[in-house]
């Protein structure tokens, strides 16, 4: 029998905490969202035990991230920020190669709306379904959506 063992992380996305900051990489002011990432020792793929965390306060647009400690991370993460005022979504673009020659693969960018000054912005373009997917599900966004353009 072989006994598969090491380590894992996941990520979990736990919101959008505290006032507007201006991102000192990409100069766009949003609240900061955190991001938990967590290393397990696994054997035979089942998690077992965490081995290391970290927090991020992450930039959602440009995901600038900057490390915190487990104590000054909690600490920033009491007051959430439901007046959240991006929203993150997947564009599946079906018009920007001929029928014949679409490729579904790359034909989903990730995008950003600003409610307040109504700006729109890629973020990321030629993603794949499966990598729209892996950001969803890391990200944990519920205002994530796909939406198809023609
Ligand atoms: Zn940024």
């Amino acid at each position: 029998m072989i006994i598969i063992y090491g380590v894992e992380t996941f990520t979990k996305h736990m919101g959008f905490f505290g006032p507007v900051e201006t991102c000192p990489n990409c100069s766009r002011s949003y609240s900061p969202a955190y991001v938990r990432s967590r290393t397990w020792f696994h054997l035979t793929y089942i998690p077992i035990f965490p081995v290391k965390t970290c927090y991020y306060k992450t930039c959602p647009v440009c995901g600038n991230s900057v490390e915190l400690d487990k104590k000054t991370a909690k600490s920033l993460m009491i007051n959430p920020n439901y007046s959240q005022s991006v929203c993150m979504y997947a564009r599946h673009i079906l018009s920007l190669k001929p029928a014949k020659l679409f490729d579904p693969d790359n034909s989903y960018e990730l995008w950003f709306k600003d409610f307040i000054t109504n700006q729109e912005f890629c973020v990321f373009a030629g993603l794949s379904k499966e990598q729209i997917k892996n950001i969803k599900k890391n990200m944990g966004l519920k205002q994530f959506q796909i939406i198809d353009y023609n």
